[in-house]
């Protein structure tokens, strides 16, 4: 069953709203490992420098300074941003510096060390690239930004046709096609697991009929709620019945049952949009009202009494509605039969209204 759902998922192209959802879920997923690969770089930098300046014999002047200040203001700005689209310019940059840095350095090497530790940083930076949450403009402008500055032919003693310089290409255009392939493979197989989770939870969190949350999602959503302290406002629960709705399936027919059902599932979505709501099952549907008023929650009950009973169509059905105040110490099972018996009451005082549980 997984193999077929993929096979379907994997022939359609994935569209660009997927796409930015899914990078921005690798980004809050990564956020902690980018700081780290992050850390680990200026770490190794600032090794390097110290070395070059202790050993090297090479002064360790104000640039270092002014280096490692952007560094760190790198490192504090990534762990402020949320969006994942300002990673992708904000890495570029860090890329920028780091390459622009690690040249800088190799410049205090003796000349023959030089394209060697060029190299060495350029398949260093490549690979944490294709690693990172990148799409695929700044992973490009990435390689494009490290051999730009770590080109280890650019100012250098190394001759594009002697033996060290064949063997530079020959390792560039090696890591260079190596860091690509597995950059644009392992985002493609990652898209694809995104793609199929979503999927899949969608199907086991969505009601198929009426699309909108069902039984399952409702009671995770409705104990979060329950079980949160402490609670601001009061918590109260509806249960939603539509009357006489086996005479709708007799009269008209099972499929316009099914209309109706989307169309009074539609009806609680747009009234009660800022609460939990889901189809328990049959043509019982929920609402979960968390942090409101008494009069707020019996306000929306009778608006959604209104706005179903007064709804300009072929089939016109009305509905009854069970309200509860969930008490501390209630679970949502006990929420769950006091609304239920607020319903019976609705029903039995004439229907098309709601009755709150004494
Ligand atoms: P009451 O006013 O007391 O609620 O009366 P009722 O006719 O609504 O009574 P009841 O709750 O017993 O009827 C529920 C009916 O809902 C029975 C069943 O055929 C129908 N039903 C349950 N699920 C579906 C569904 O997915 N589609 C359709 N078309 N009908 C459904
Ligand atoms: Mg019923
Ligand atoms: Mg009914």
């Amino acid at each position: 069953m997984y193999k077929t759902i993929e096979d379907e998922v994997l022939r359609k192209s994935a569209p660009a709203k997927l796409k930015a959802e899914f990078l921005q879920h690798e980004f809050d997923r990564l956020r902690s490992f980018c700081v780290l690969i992050y850390i680990a770089s200026i770490a190794i930098w600032i090794a390097y420098d110290l070395i070059l300046s202790f050993i090297g014999g090479q002064p360790f002047t104000w640039l270092s300074l002014v280096f490692i200040g952007a560094f760190a203001t790198f490192v504090i700005v990534l762990r402020l941003i949320r969006d994942a689209r300002h990673f992708q310019t904000l890495n570029l940059l860090f890329v920028f510096a780091m390459a622009f840095g690690t040249r800088l350095l190799t410049e205090g090497l003796p000349d023959d060390h030089q394209p060697g530790w060029l190299l060495l940083a350029a398949s260093t930076t490549l690979f944490t690239a294709s690693v990172l949450p990148l799409n695929r403009w700044s992973f490009f402008a990435a390689q494009i930004v490290t051999w730009s500055f770590l080109n280890p032919f650019y100012n250098t003693d190394l001759g594009h046709m002697e033996l060290r310089g064949v063997m530079a290409i020959s390792y560039s255009a090696f890591i260079c096609g190596l860091t690509i392939y597995s950059f644009l493979t392992l985002r493609k197989a990652k898209l694809y697991n995104f793609i199929m989770s979503k999927l899949l939870l969608d199907q086991a969190y969505i009601d198929t009929l009426t699309e909108i949350p069902n039984r399952r999602s409702f009671m995770t959503r409705a104990n979060q709620h329950l079980n949160k302290v402490p609670r601001e406002n009061d918590h109260y629960l509806a249960m939603v019945d539509i009357d006489n709705f086996k005479k709708v399936n007799d009269v008209h027919g099972h499929d316009i049952g099914d209309e109706v059902l989307k169309r009074i599932a539609q009806d609680i979505k747009s009234v009660m949009t800022r609460h939990e709501y889901a189809r328990l099952g049959g043509e019982e549907f929920a609402v979960y009202l968390a942090g409101a008023r008494r009069e707020d929650a019996e306000a929306l009950a009778a608006e959604l009494c209104q706005v179903v009973r007064e709804q300009a169509t072929r089939y016109p059905v009305t509905i009854s509605i069970g309200l509860a105040r969930v008490l501390d110490g209630d679970t949502l099972n006990q929420a769950l039969v006091k609304a239920d018996e607020a319903l019976y009451e609705a029903k039995h005082t004439g229907k098309d209204r709601y009755t709150f549980h004494q």
